[in-house]
């Protein structure tokens, strides 16, 4: 089942077709149902996804589905909520709000070319320049919008990766190389995270964490002292190799009580949006995150800031 949602020039596609086969599957475990749900496409672009981003497992595509939802248990309730998001997708694909959304952050001219993978169970991600949503994400069901704000915050990122490439984590051998990566995933992330910004605060539609966090201006200031703290640290010892634990920077980047990146990210670029024309903002896409992490250090000395706090 697709559905083109084609504003203008764009071309926006919705791929629902792993959506029925992962309830069939999470109803009744058999080699079929699982064969079904791993033939379709969304089902294989998670599983890239997941290869891509994995330093150790690299599972077959089966024993990747099938783990995936191990903890996960059907209940007519979990059925009907994934549908409830389902169909609310399928009525807003052809609304101009969130496109409009999208393309006020990404550079003038920019036309996607993009499928929008629905899957069950797997995470909201990019990879080049489709996209995928969980439907099986309790904030989705708290609140439909929330599927909204984050096929606004993927779509950005699949807008990014139209003039900037995807790191390549596998090749990562020094301290630099990871401080490049964290570079460049916090511009990705700001500006996923401002992308549905204005949209959340007219609708009040703020359920998500990362924006109860910028709203209040100490928290927020706490995560961006601690970011900048975590990249100082990783300059002073560029030149070195990269050991297993410099991993878990990656983890206080992205986790779940931290979210470093996400926070500073959007504060960076918040920052650009409000000293500086919102163009330079959107060229900064073009131009990639060292110029972002430019810009704004030409704004705030962010070292002068934490000798504040
Ligand atoms: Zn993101």
């Amino acid at each position: 089942m697709k559905r083109v949602s084609q504003q203008g020039q764009h071309r926006i596609l919705f791929d629902f077709s792993a959506v029925e086969p992962a309830i069939c599957y999470l109803r009744n475990r058999t080699d079929e149902n699982l064969e079904r749900l791993i033939s379709a496409q969304g089902s294989k672009i998670a599983y890239h996804h997941h290869l891509w981003s994995s330093f150790d497992s690299k599972p077959t595509i089966t024993e990747f589905w099938k783990k995936n939802l191990e903890q996960t248990t059907w209940s007519s309730k979990l059925e009907t909520d994934i549908t409830a998001v389902k169909e609310y997708l399928a009525t807003q694909q052809h609304d101009n709000r969130w496109l409009t959304a999208v393309l006020e952050y990404l550079p003038k001219g920019h036309v996607f070319r993009t499928t929008v993978y629905l899957n069950v169970g797997y995470d909201s991600i990019v990879y080049g320049e489709d996209i995928a949503l969980n439907l099986n994400f309790k904030q989705f069901h708290i609140d439909h919008r929330e599927a909204i704000y984050y096929l606004i915050h993927e779509l950005a990122h699949a807008g990014y990766f139209r003039y900037r490439n995807m790191p390549e984590l596998a090749k990562m051998r020094t301290i630099g190389n990871l401080l490049d990566t964290v570079k460049l995933l916090t511009h990705l992330e700001g500006m996923g995270v401002i992308s549905p910004l204005k949209m959340r605060l007219q609708d009040h539609g703020l359920l998500d964490n990362d924006y109860k966090v910028l709203m209040n201006e100490t928290e927020r200031n706490r995560r961006v002292n601690e970011y900048f703290t975590i990249l100082s640290r990783l300059q002073s010892k560029r030149n070195q190799p990269l050991h297993e634990e410099d991993f878990q920077v990656l983890e206080q980047m992205s986790g779940k009580t931290t979210r470093l990146w996400y926070i500073t990210g959007c504060h960076m670029a918040q920052k650009i949006l409000q000293e500086l024309e919102a163009e330079t903002l959107r060229n900064l896409v073009k131009t990639g995150s060292k110029e972002f992490f430019k810009t704004y250090k030409k704004l705030e000395n962010p070292k002068a800031n934490q000798l504040r706090h």
